[in-house]
């Protein structure tokens, strides 16, 4: 029952598959959620300063007899934080709220204009200072990564983007596959709405496999790593249990032809900042 990993850029593995704890703001809730997670075989936690449970990560981890090293702490620097100075000190924050002496993956959360690119020479910074592992961002677009490899010496190794059957995101995971940046679907369930389409449920049938498990094998067999959310305990267990089956090449493209655009959360590029 393991999850296999991903190689990025750097040589760092990464688990293709996570918990994302996302609105897991109830201590206990997201205390069980996370242990459950941990128990089952998780080895990935996605937090962000914004969802006000890094200490509720770090102490799951702490509870735990896993070693340190073999748990991958993905967390994020907020909007209102961003910029070269701001984002070196929301780091201190996220790191002593987490209770740890580094963090695998740190992304910018989303491109906040004039300012992503400085909030990624900081999180360069820390990368070379060995605070963390990978950098990263989430939520760029190509030009907004393109920005970047202007003035950064290390490309950024991972993009978190919301990514799912209905929001395919091929232009832009084809550009990051060619750059070697790791793609990280958030909402990888479509934020629980797609789960019923038509096309997933007949696949559901023919594999024996839940609906939920046939679009995270999707998102596997398109080199994309997934953050599933949830705090049922069947569900974080079956969310992980998509690697002892394959999709056929036909059924991945039906799954492709499911692509409608649409987007649950913000346009990075017409984002209401919170200042
Ligand atoms: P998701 O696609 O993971 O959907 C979660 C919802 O799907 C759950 O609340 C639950 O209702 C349902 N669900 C989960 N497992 C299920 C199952 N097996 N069967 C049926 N329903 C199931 O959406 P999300 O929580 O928005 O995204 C996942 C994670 O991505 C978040 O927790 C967070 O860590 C991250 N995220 C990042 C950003 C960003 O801007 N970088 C934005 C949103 C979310």
């Amino acid at each position: 029952n393991k999850i296999p990993m991903k190689t990025l850029e750097n040589g760092v593995k990464m688990p293709y598959l996570g918990l994302g704890v996302y609105k897991m703001t109830d201590h206990e809730e997201a205390i069980h959620a996370m242990t459950k997670a941990l128990e089952v075989g998780y080895r990935a936690i996605d937090t962000a300063a914004l969802y006000g449970n890094e200490e509720e990560v770090g102490e799951v981890i702490r509870a735990s007899s896993i070693p340190r090293e073999e748990i991958y702490i993905t967390t994020k620097v907020w909007n209102s934080d961003q910029g070269y100075d701001n984002t070196l000190r929301a780091f201190e924050i996220s790191l002593k709220k987490l209770g740890l002496e580094y963090i695998d993956l740190y992304l910018t959360h989303w491109p906040v204009k004039e300012k992503f690119v400085e909030t990624y020479r900081a999180i360069e910074r820390l990368y070379e200072e060995k605070l963390i592992r990978v950098p990263g961002v989430s939520n760029h677009h190509q030009h907004h990564l393109e920005k970047i490899f202007v003035k950064a010496n290390v490309k950024p190794m991972v993009n978190q983007i919301e990514l799912h059957p209905y929001l395919s995101q091929k232009p832009l995971l084809n550009f990051c596959q060619d750059q070697t940046i790791a793609v990280t679907a958030w909402g990888p369930l479509g934020r629980g709405k797609i789960i019923e389409d038509t096309t997933i449920e007949q696949l559901s049938a023919k594999y024996n496999k839940t609906a939920a498990q046939i679009i995270l094998r999707w998102h596997y067999q398109n080199d994309v790593i997934t953050i599933p959310k949830s705090v049922t305990p069947s569900r974080i267990e079956e969310n992980m249990n998509v690697f002892d089956f394959e999709l056929t090449q036909e059924d991945m493209l039906a799954m492709e032809g499911l692509n409608k655009d649409f987007r649950t959360g913000q346009d990075p590029d017409h984002f209401q900042f919170d200042f």
